[in-house]
């Protein structure tokens, strides 16, 4: 089978090449990938600059957000069968330690994680624990389903922020994340929906301006704080999303929120400019989080299966494998929102 493979150490180093299909162990399945989205933790991979729990295998096989078919079935698996349509959890629990075991397996602190800590998602077949597999409902396409694991962490998100109907709330950074809560804020009755980004996001504005936002901010043209106050009367908004990728947004993002603002942090930065005087006086909180438990998943799911959210609508380009060197030069030049592999 074709697979996209992080190679070496080398920043931006990676191949596709034919390896064998693996085989399922017991208690594991053996999937057909039918789609597979390419995201930031992606890129990070291929660049080095991913900082992880553990070191990442290397050579491994890329990607994690995916959708695809039961193809063999290991020994003592019987919850599923082989031509079912599933998605699947990119993160398992050691099952043993204290936060597994308190029901918080995404705190694991010997986890692991599909495309990080072994093989991934970015080949025509993959292997993985029956007990991460969930079954699709008919009508949730593969395309959809590709963005299963984002959509968790909007649903994680919206968890911790908790929106009430008439609050205002901005995005800043309109990529697959941003766009996903921005899907989930309007359904949960916010009144004004602002979305943040910069000049290179143009095509990112017009998506943003389809699924629901009252107001898009440039902050290549614009002082964002300045404009987000005038769209909130002077107040700032009641729920701040943080989804760039730029460590720059804790310049501004605390006075942007309101008194008794809640800011869901997604930027993983080793340094920013952090200001806790703002944050004490204001009476933020601040929410951090990382991947997200198997309730965020199958609330996903069902989602999706509403029609309530689209995950193909934030879907700008289709790849084959051997087509990574263009998905992966798209990505880095923001042509795209989320680059789908189609094996
Ligand atoms: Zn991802
Ligand atoms: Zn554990």
């Amino acid at each position: 089978m074709k697979a996209i493979i992080k190679t070496d150490e080398k920043p931006g180093s990676f191949a596709v090449r034919e390896v064998p299909v693996p085989k399922p162990n017991p208690g594991e399945v053996l999937v057909q990938i039918k789609a597979t989205g390419l995201c930031y933790t992606d890129m990070s991979i291929l660049e080095g600059t991913y900082k992880g729990r553990k070191p990442v295998p290397i050579p491994m096989i890329m990607g994690h957000e995916a959708a695809g078919l039961i193809a063999e079935v290991g020994g003592q698996v019987d919850t599923l069968e082989v031509g079912q349509r599933v998605g699947f959890e990119a993160l398992g629990g050691c099952g043993k330690c204290y936060n597994c075991r308190t029901g918080n397996k995404n705190m694991c602190t010997d986890w692991n994680h599909i495309g990080i800590t072994y093989d991934g998602t970015f080949a025509e077949y993959m292997v993985i624990s029956a007990d991460l597999v969930h079954a699709l409902p008919d009508n949730v396409q593969f395309a959809d389903a590709a963005l299963l694991e984002p959509l968790s962490l909007v649903v994680r998100s919206i968890e911790h922020v908790q929106p009430g109907i008439g609050e205002s709330a901005v995005i800043v950074g309109p990529g697959t994340v941003g766009l996903l809560h921005l899907q989930a804020l309007a359904a949960a009755g916010a009144s004004r929906l602002i979305v943040v980004g910069l000049d290179v996001d143009k095509i990112r504005f017009g998506i943003a301006e389809k699924l629901g936002a009252t107001d898009i901010v440039n902050a290549s043209t614009q002082d964002p704080v300045e404009a987000v106050r005038d769209i909130t009367a002077g107040r700032g908004a009641d729920i701040v999303i943080e989804t760039a990728s730029s460590p720059r947004v804790w310049d501004f993002l605390l006075d942007m929120a309101a008194a008794r603002g809640r800011i869901s942090c997604f930027g993983l930065y080793p340094e920013s400019n952090f200001k806790p005087l703002v944050l004490i006086r204001s009476g933020v909180t601040l929410y951090g989080d990382v991947a997200f438990l198997q309730r965020h998943f199958i609330r996903s799911i069902q989602w999706l299966a509403s029609g309530k959210v689209s995950g193909q609508a934030l879907v700008t380009k289709r790849f084959t494998l051997e087509q990574a060197p263009e998905a992966f030069e798209a990505f880095k030049h923001k042509e795209t929102v989320k680059c789908l592999f189609e094996p």
